[in-house]
């Protein structure tokens, strides 16, 4: 990519919408447009939309006298990055899906198929947060809780497409039971979906995880309880994190992550007093909100390019 004008299509897809837009090789997202996965429909209908809109903003971008060069799409589950394939994606209904040919031969670009949570971390570890460190722990807590461990911009997929998984480790032994059929995993523990279970359970009612952290910063005592105890397993999960891959920033993403200080400043405390030997990371706030995984997305494609 060496001209002002060129631009990557990108593409993050979700469980229920797409973040979609165009990429300058500056990394700025010049455009930017959301459309709805509609998952229902089943993962052949989900791919088609995928093209659809891929080959609509490859449009868009020569009406408006810029040239795509690449496209990038990420997606959630299991993702074979190398050979460009979703493997597995219950929530979108991908299996074997060979997504970046598909999008490749539907555009006539290169590109390039990502994880949604690992592009995002490629953002912020390139653009966002964690702009001007080598080592970057990228963690995304919403529903689930996932991660990115991305060294020198380039994120680890692992040998099946699936490190980075550290919603699934077992912070508490025999705890809450987990999407993935196991007890105690951090996501069951202390995702935004595991913080509002923790608090209904204490307190008898519902609350949104939003709304725990707005009644805890306001003193009601039982919502303090459930944000201490997941903020709690989230400082387990973390001490894990920093023993396996010592980053030197921590960037915490995710829904969770918009409650700001009141989660960064106790979950510093809780990570420092369990480090023994291990460097203590700088804890911070992604930068990006829920643009990076698109921003991420065209970095991939952007990549793509310059590998071909
Ligand atoms: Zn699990």
């Amino acid at each position: 990519m060496t001209r002002p004008d060129d631009v990557i299509v990108a593409l993050d897809v979700g469980g229920t919408g797409m973040k979609c837009g165009l990429v300058a090789a500056s990394g700025e997202l010049l455009h930017e447009e959301r459309h709805p996965t509609n998952a229902a429909a089943g993962g052949e209908a989900v791919v088609e939309t995928i093209l659809e809109v891929a080959a609509a903003l490859a449009g868009k971008a020569r009406a408006d006298g810029r040239t795509p060069v690449a496209a990038g799409v990420a997606v959630p589950g299991v993702v074979d990055e190398e050979r460009g394939i979703a493997v597995w994606a219950a929530n979108v209904g991908f299996r074997d899906v060979p997504l970046r040919d598909l999008v490749s031969q539907r555009l006539g670009l290169p590109a390039a198929l990502g994880h949604d949570v690992r592009a995002g971390g490629v953002a912020e570890a390139r653009l966002g947060a964690g702009a001007g460190h080598r080592h970057v722990l990228f963690v995304a807590i919403g529903t689930g809780i996932a991660a990115a461990h991305v060294v020198d911009g380039r994120a680890f997929a692992g040998a099946h497409g699936s490190a980075g998984e550290l919603g699934h480790i077992v912070v508490r032994p025999g705890g809450a039971l987990c999407g993935c059929g196991a007890r105690g995993c951090l996501e069951a523990e202390a995702s935004a979906a595991g913080l509002a279970r923790r608090y209904a359970a204490l307190a008898g009612a519902p609350r949104s995880a939003a709304e725990v952290a707005a009644a805890a910063a306001a003193g009601d005592p039982v919502a303090e309880r459930a944000w201490r105890e997941a903020v709690d397993a989230l400082a387990d999960g973390l001490a894990i994190a920093q023993t396996l891959f010592d980053p030197a920033v921590v960037v915490l993403g995710g829904g969770l992550a918009e409650a700001g200080e009141q989660l960064l400043a106790p979950l510093a405390d809780g990570l420092r007093a369990r480090l023994t030997f291990q460097r203590e990371p700088a804890l911070v706030r992604a930068a990006l909100g829920d643009a990076a995984g698109c921003l991420g997305a065209g970095l991939l494609g952007r990549d793509a390019v310059e590998a071909a």
